[in-house]
């Protein structure tokens, strides 16, 4: 069983029960933190026993191809949520205005995938959750084709 919490290989691909096993790491790569602070992380790798796919299971301070750790990502969120200019943002973090951009960007894009996410983490941290108007839960084993769905929670 893998540390990560992640054994199962049907959290990347839904039908696959397989479980997955250590098989090596990643390639190792730059991670910066707050306050520019660059650390060397190399993540491990694991293959399915049942579909032979490997991947790669990064630490929960990094997202996909992203230089930035979560943390300096989550307080540029959260800086530009308050109304803060993202050039100014960038500023504060020490990250390139092009970047921030293009988190905020690609957050906006993403926001309802991220709400219905969200929503589908509510009934594990909380007995009797509180629902955001407009959410419905969806019929379980009904799959549909946007991440909402699939998580069980439509808007
Ligand atoms: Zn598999």
């Amino acid at each position: 069983m893998l540390s990560s919490g992640r054994g199962c290989c049907g959290a990347w691909r839904p039908g696959c029960g397989g479980r997955l096993a250590r098989w090596g790491f990643g390639r190792e790569r730059d991670l910066v933190g707050l306050g520019g602070v660059t650390g060397r992380v190399r993540p491990r790798r694991a293959l399915c026993a049942v579909c032979g796919v490997s991947r790669v299971l990064l630490p929960d301070s990094m997202l996909r191809r992203r230089q930035y750790g979560v943390e300096v990502i989550w307080a540029g969120l959260l800086a530009a949520a308050r109304g803060r200019p993202w050039n100014q943002v960038a500023a504060q973090l020490g990250v390139p205005y092009t970047t921030v951009r293009e988190w905020l960007r690609r957050f906006a894009r993403r926001a309802d995938r991220v709400h219905a996410w969200l929503c589908g983490l509510l009934p594990r941290l909380v007995d009797d959750p509180v629902w955001p108007a407009g959410v419905t839960r969806v019929a379980d084993g009904e799959r549909g084709g946007a991440a909402g769905r699939e998580r069980g929670w439509v808007r």
